[in-house]
């Protein structure tokens, strides 16, 4: 492609709002445009990108005996009604309706509609196991849409749903697929950890996200030094370390006044937050819930959803009127004398901590010296905490360490949670009804360019890897006016190009300062500059990645130098 023809109209500044070198990187290089917040245009450049991705994606997927199909992006509102997520998905999902006042959404996932599909014909445990996918945009209406084409509001998905007999055939197909994605992350270069991950509103009881370690990504993962072992830190337990048990002395109410937080009560009586317990008043669909968990520890919210199994929109804070209502006052919320009506939860830490200060469920008082299974008992949670600094892997001795990262795929053992609701079930051999066993299986394919970019670049722009890399090589002709420049130029340009390789050849009438910006800004990993030395046939030879090393070499060495290393980049194309 002849940038003088080419559609790039890079940009000098990012915009304003542009938080993270990906973002900003992907707009002023022209491989996207913003069109309404969380929503993208993909340029010819950013385009190109996309389909190298989704074609790794899918010669893995196909590798791994995976079929692809292709599902509507509209999903029809019976189908969602199912298995109660039409409800369950809340402002997230967006809904239209046809000139009929039909119901549809647009599809921000498809476990729904792949079993739907395949339950009238999948009848035989002989047509099992079964693993359909699809490369299709998908659509959240995201509460904050950010860091450009990382977290938007409509997105290109892979998915992939697998159906098996029974719970060990899922779990078989459920490794093929972990470890296909472990083929297109390699492949793709992102440097990932693998961490069990939460299952959340999706149900089900085992999954793993591959998360792209980033600084800048949104989520953040506890892990070994040591081991494999990592997990996000919404899933990461928690073994609660107390001292030593003490003797149960005898409970005591004491005066508090303005002593609402745990700090408050902590500092006003001089005890450790440890020997507070803290009340989290919560309203889970429209009940009251208080969750007790020690005072120096965090809530994990994460926790409290899959315990509670219910979706995090329908689970708000209790309002001060509403504590008034249970008995109690804001602050001071205990364990004891609480109404019935409230439902109480304890994190199991709680039994290991004596001689409590808790909340007297009265304006300005708390109560000492109180005792779980003494003084107070109730429904206890295993571990609600989040993980902090210090804490110990289970089984070890050694502290968490933490990072930070970028979800790019993950994957889900469903067992029969949608395939029970949608009723589809198969015959096994001795001619019983069964539930089909199932898995899904999420790539962001859009999400993984940002994260590659986040990976590969420095302060001038992208250095793609060159799997995904738009272009492989980039042909800068210092001064198209001057004959033999152009006249090299174009021959490198055309015997590259017929021999399949892709080629940029940048034959614009500008000055070479700008052509030089913009070729570190859009990051094409191999460089050809064709200069003064034009008429000896000597050009100049260097990569995007070490722009520093710059060699004087004929045209024929640098037409070769930059096939070899292709080939050797690329070993699965026909180069
Ligand atoms: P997140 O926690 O980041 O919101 P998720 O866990 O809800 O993501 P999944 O339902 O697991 O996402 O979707 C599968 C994959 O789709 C994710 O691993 C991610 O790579 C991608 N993805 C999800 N939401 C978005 C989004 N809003 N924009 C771009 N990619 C997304
Ligand atoms: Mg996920």
């Amino acid at each position: 492609m002849r940038l003088s023809k080419f559609y790039m109209p890079t940009l000098k500044e990012a915009p304003q709002d542009a938080e993270i070198a990906s973002h900003k990187l992907l707009l002023r290089g022209a491989f996207i445009r913003k069109s309404a917040s969380g929503i993208y245009t993909y340029l010819p450049l950013g385009y190109r990108v996309v389909r190298k991705v989704e074609n790794i994606v899918r010669e893995e997927m196909d590798k791994a005996g995976s079929q692809e199909i292709l599902m509507s992006a509209i999903q029809p509102r019976e189908i969602w009604e199912a298995t109660g997520r039409w409800e369950r998905f809340g402002p997230e999902m967006f809904k239209l309706k046809d000139r009929h006042e039909r119901e549809f959404c647009l599809g921000p996932t498809a476990e729904e509609y792949f079993t739907t599909l395949i339950k009238d014909e999948v009848r035989s445990y002989k047509q099992l196991p079964l693993n359909l996918y699809q490369i299709q945009t998908k659509y959240r209406d995201e509460k904050r849409p950010r860091f450009g084409i990382n977290r938007t509001r409509e997105f290109l998905m892979k998915d992939a749903y697998s159906f098996d007999t029974d719970p060990e055939t899922m779990k078989a197909s459920y490794y093929i697929m972990y470890e296909a994605y472990e083929k297109i992350f390699d492949r793709l270069r992102i440097t990932y950890k693998i961490v069990e991950g939460d299952n959340g509103a999706m149900g089900g009881n085992m999954s793993h996200e591959f998360i792209a370690l980033s600084e800048t990504g949104e989520g953040e993962i506890a892990y070994s030094l040591k081991d494999k072992y990592a997990a996000t830190v919404e899933k990461a337990k928690v073994i609660y370390e107390a001292g030593e048990k003490e003797e149960a002395l005898e409970p005591e109410e004491i005066e508090t006044p303005n002593c609402k937080t745990i700090e408050e009560v902590a500092s006003f009586l001089g005890v450790n937050k440890s020997k507070c317990l803290k009340a989290v008043d919560l309203s889970v669909r429209g009940k009251p819930v208080i969750v007790f968990i020690p005072g120096d520890r965090e809530l994990n919210e994460a926790k409290l959803i899959s315990y509670l199994q219910v979706p995090e929109h329908e689970i708000e804070m209790m309002s001060d009127e509403d504590i008034k209502k249970s008995g109690s006052a804001p602050g001071y919320t205990g364990p004891i004398g609480i109404s019935k009506d409230v439902r109480i939860i304890f994190d199991s830490s709680v039994t290991k901590l004596s001689n409590l200060v808790v909340g007297a469920n009265k304006e300005g008082y708390h109560i000492k010296n109180v005792n779980y299974n003494i003084d107070f008992k109730g429904e206890l949670a295993e571990d609600l905490l989040l993980v902090q600094k210090g804490d110990k892997i289970e089984g070890s001795d050694e502290e968490y360490s933490f990072a930070r990262g970028i979800e790019v795929g993950n994957i889900f053992q469903l067992g029969t949670k949608y395939s029970e609701s949608i009723g589809a079930t198969y015959l096994d051999e001795s001619g019983k009804e069964q539930n089909i066993w199932m898995g899904s299986y999420g790539v962001g394919i859009t999400r993984s360019v940002s994260a590659i970019v986040e990976q590969y670049h420095d302060d001038y722009g992208i250095i793609w890897p060159m799997v995904v890399a738009p272009y492989h090589v980039i042909i800068t002709i210092m001064n198209p006016k001057k004959e033999e420049q152009l006249k090299l130029g174009e021959k490198i340009y055309q015997d590259l190009s017929q021999a399949g390789y892709e080629v940029l050849l940048d034959d614009r009438d500008e000055r070479a300062g700008v052509k030089f910006n913009d070729r570190d800004l859009i990051g094409i990993p191999i460089r050809i500059t064709v200069g003064k030395r034009a008429g000896e046939g000597v050009v100049e030879y260097s990569l995007r990645s070490d722009g520093k090393n710059r060699k004087e070499i004929s045209f024929d060495e640098a037409m070769e130098a930059a096939k070899s290393l292709i080939r050797e980049e690329l070993p699965k194309s026909k180069l």
